[in-house]
């Protein structure tokens, strides 16, 4: 069996060589991301096997396709980067849908932790010996309200390690769990309610631009926005502007609506073009990640597992359904 592996980082090839080679599967690593333009790269795979920035929409899907590809394994829990509807009937469709929801919901909280506390300031000032504490004064998180937003398996552990904070919990589900022993609310209440918002569902039509200029005028003022999910949940311009008002006290980024062409790659040595999110590293109390909330050894470890297993099971006529992307009306 033979894989085209897009947007190839050099830490994905040690993981997968352990579990590819055994499997006899041959990889083929691509650096560049799955497009329209490098799509004629994966002619003659079996696979093809992409990142949450390739673009597989209707026109690459019609060429994997006719080029005898047969399935697309994501190497990541969300698919909202995949017209799953084109897939019908021309090819399968596999995820992660668990690889270490503690990656991310530590990271959540490490972006919480550093806004409120300014530890990256910090850390930058004792550097050059600057031992002024001027503009460093956070707020503790022990008995404020924070509001989660999809209370999935991500959404759970970042519960679980705001409880021991000393936090209450507000939560909001389309499919609420009573079983997660959580207090669910309505939205309107979790925004009027939360003095931190951290979002945990995935980017839909339904969820695109959950947090835009009407919702944060319902939020507290000085309210913490934390989005480790997906950029689109969040209206750029209405959390720019809502900062710039000072109604959006603080705002923890792991991802960005239009990252696609920017996470992931050094651009150090250039004018980086896209003014928005520019905007946003400049301001003091917003940080940026670079969509990085998976990146723990374990969750690496578990995506190279999960995704040769995938792909072992659907050519041996086995698919894994629990791992299966269909599309749902
Ligand atoms: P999950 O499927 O376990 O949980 C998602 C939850 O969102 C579910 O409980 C679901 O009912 C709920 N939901 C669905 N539609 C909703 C809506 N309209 N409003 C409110 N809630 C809704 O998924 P998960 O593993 O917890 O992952 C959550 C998201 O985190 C993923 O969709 C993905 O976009 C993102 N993610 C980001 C990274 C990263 O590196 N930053 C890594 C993994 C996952």
């Amino acid at each position: 069996m033979r894989l085209a592996f897009f947007d190839t980082k050099p830490y994905d090839i040690a993981g997968f060589e352990r579990y590819a080679i055994p499997a006899g599967i041959e990889i083929k690593y691509y650096e560049p991301n799955l497009t329209p333009d490098t799509v004629s790269l994966a002619a003659g795979y079996d696979a093809v096997c992409v990142f949450v920035n390739d673009i597989v929409n209707a026109e690459v899907i019609q060429k994997l396709y006719e080029s005898g590809v047969k399935a697309i394994v994501l190497r990541c829990a969300g698919f909202n980067n995949v017209d799953i509807k084109a897939c019908q009937r021309k090819l399968r469709v596999f995820r992660v849908p668990a690889y270490s929801p503690h990656a991310v919901a530590e990271h959540a909280m490490a972006l919480l932790l550093t806004v409120n506390r300014h530890t990256h300031k910090a850390h930058n000032r004792t550097r050059e010996f600057n031992f002024s504490l001027q503009g460093l004064t956070g707020f503790d998180l022990y008995g404020k309200t924070v509001g989660i937003i999809g209370t999935g398996k991500i959404g759970r552990v970042f519960a679980n390690i705001c409880r021991g904070f000393g936090m209450r919990i507000l939560a909001y589900d389309k499919y609420p769990d009573p079983d997660t022993g959580l207090d669910y609310g309505e939205l309107d209440e979790l925004f009027a309610q939360s003095d931190i918002i951290s979002l945990h569902c995935p980017l839909t039509e339904e969820t695109n631009h959950l947090i835009n200029a009407d919702t944060i005028s319902q939020m507290k003022d000085g309210v913490v926005i934390v989005n480790t999910s997906r950029g689109g949940l969040v209206d750029t311009e209405d959390l720019i502007q809502g900062i710039k008002t000072g109604k959006v006290g603080a705002a923890c980024l792991d991802v960005y609506e239009e990252e696609g062409d920017l996470f992931y790659e050094d651009f150090s040595g250039d004018i980086v073009q896209d003014d928005k999110l520019v905007r946003l590293i400049a301001m003091p109390n917003v940080i940026v990640t670079s969509h990085q909330a998976f990146l723990t050894k374990e969750a690496l470890d578990n995506i190279a597992s999960t995704t040769v297993n995938n792909l072992v099971s659907f050519f041996s006529g086995n698919p894994d359904l629990n791992t299966e992307v269909t599309f749902q009306r």
